[in-house]
């Protein structure tokens, strides 16, 4: 039954759950003609390379498709396979996402990597349940790649499903409470499944969905009329597409802020490696102050490394501002330079400046040295 015409009355999910409909498979029909060609998307047809499915997953879950392509093609180029990366590094692991951001990302999937290659001989386990007791493989990320790579029949549900989901069933329920309603909602738009053959296209329909909110029912002004689902849109027979997915208000956190020290020998930077655990662990950052949010400038500068040498810091105008998941951070910059040979503090080293593309700095501290050294 379609919901166009006169039939545009309010509808609950509750109605829509019972309807007969074929949206599966016009859902898989769509993919097959509209999907998106991605780097780690082997052609059509073709079965998915496990590492290829999990290394992308990992990188999309904060970062979006653009940024992360390029990325992949790196990696992949560089550890062809799970083996390959297990016998990386920790440190080349770190440097090569270097700006990919959320870096606790980039240490789990370097354990990853060694648990796939010494506890399961290089093959990735083909169930939800054996790739969640990985490192960094959430309950989200282990029904990807079980559905993609394994076709095991689960929805994996990111953010283009939930807001896909949420407009077609009309979900009145603000996230995240939400999410298990739209998980079960979501898991009746996988193909339909043959007698005894629980794998059916369970990936397709996934990436399916995915690659839908991506393109057509995008946040705003989603193009319902290229939508293969758009005859049994709950949110479109209202007119109210854009105001699904329901959220309940966020609470931002606190601004933080600090003090970040810029120091140059000649064509050196001086620079530190963060604690390995706790936010950006293991990244390099130029010596800095703490982070709090009753943080005042002098006691910020206080808090400047203990350099021989150093007659006299310069403040840059302006701060350095960078909003991490949960609070935004401004960074005052002061500059000094310091003779040839001088040392060190300890715990700290000296990096040739043309070399720090190379080096595992995140964003935040990209921007402090590019302002600290006025590039
Ligand atoms: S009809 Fe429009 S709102 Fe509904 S699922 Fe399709 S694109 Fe999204």
């Amino acid at each position: 039954m379609s919901l166009s015409g006169a039939a545009r009355k309010k509808t609950s999910a509750t109605d829509r759950d019972a309807a007969p409909t074929d949206r599966p498979a016009l859902l898989l029909a769509w993919y097959d003609r509209h999907r998106r060609k991605l780097p780690w998307r082997p052609p059509a047809g073709e079965r998915a390379d496990p590492y290829r499915v999990w290394l992308s997953e990992i990188m999309l879950q904060q970062t979006g498709v653009k940024t992360v392509g390029p990325y992949f093609e790196k990696f992949v180029a560089r550890w062809p396979d799970v083996a390959a990366m297990a016998g990386a590094t920790l440190d080349d692991v770190l440097r090569m996402w270097a700006g990919l951001g959320y870096y606790s990302r980039a240490r789990n999937l370097y354990a990853c990597a060694v648990a796939v290659a010494r506890d399961h001989g290089g093959a990735f386990p083909d169930t939800e349940e054996g790739l969640r007791a990985l490192p960094g493989i959430g309950p989200y990320t282990a029904a990807a790649i079980a559905a993609i790579a394994f076709d095991r029949r689960t929805m994996p549900v990111d953010g283009n499903i939930e807001r896909v989901v949420s407009r077609l069933f009309a979900v009145e329920e603000a996230l995240p409470q939400a999410k298990p309603k739209i998980q079960q909602l979501a898991t009746t738009l996988l193909g339909p499944c043959r007698a005894g053959d629980e794998k059916s296209r369970a990936g397709d329909s996934a990436q399916a969905l995915m690659d839908l909110g991506a393109s057509i029912c995008t946040p705003k002004k989603p193009a319902c009329s290229l939508c293969p689902l758009n005859e049994d849109c709950v949110a479109r027979a209202q007119g109210m597409q854009e105001t699904f997915p329901r959220k309940a208000p966020k609470k931002s956190g606190e601004l933080r802020r600090g003090a970040a020290f810029v120091v140059t020998r000649g064509g050196e930077l001086l620079v530190r490696t963060r604690p390995e655990k706790g936010l950006l662990g293991g990244m390099t950052e130029v010596p800095g102050s703490e982070w709090r949010t009753e943080q005042d400038d002098k006691a910020a500068f206080k808090q400047a490394p203990e350099l021989k040498g150093v007659t006299r810091w310069h403040r840059k105008v302006g701060v350095v501002t960078h909003v991490f998941t949960h609070f935004p951070l401004e960074l005052v910059v002061y500059t000094a330079s310091v003779p040839a040979r001088t040392r060190a503090p300890e715990g700290m080293r000296w990096v040739p400046i043309a070399t720090l593309a190379g080096e595992a700095l995140p964003n935040v501290m990209r921007k402090v040295v590019a302002h600290g050294l006025g590039r």
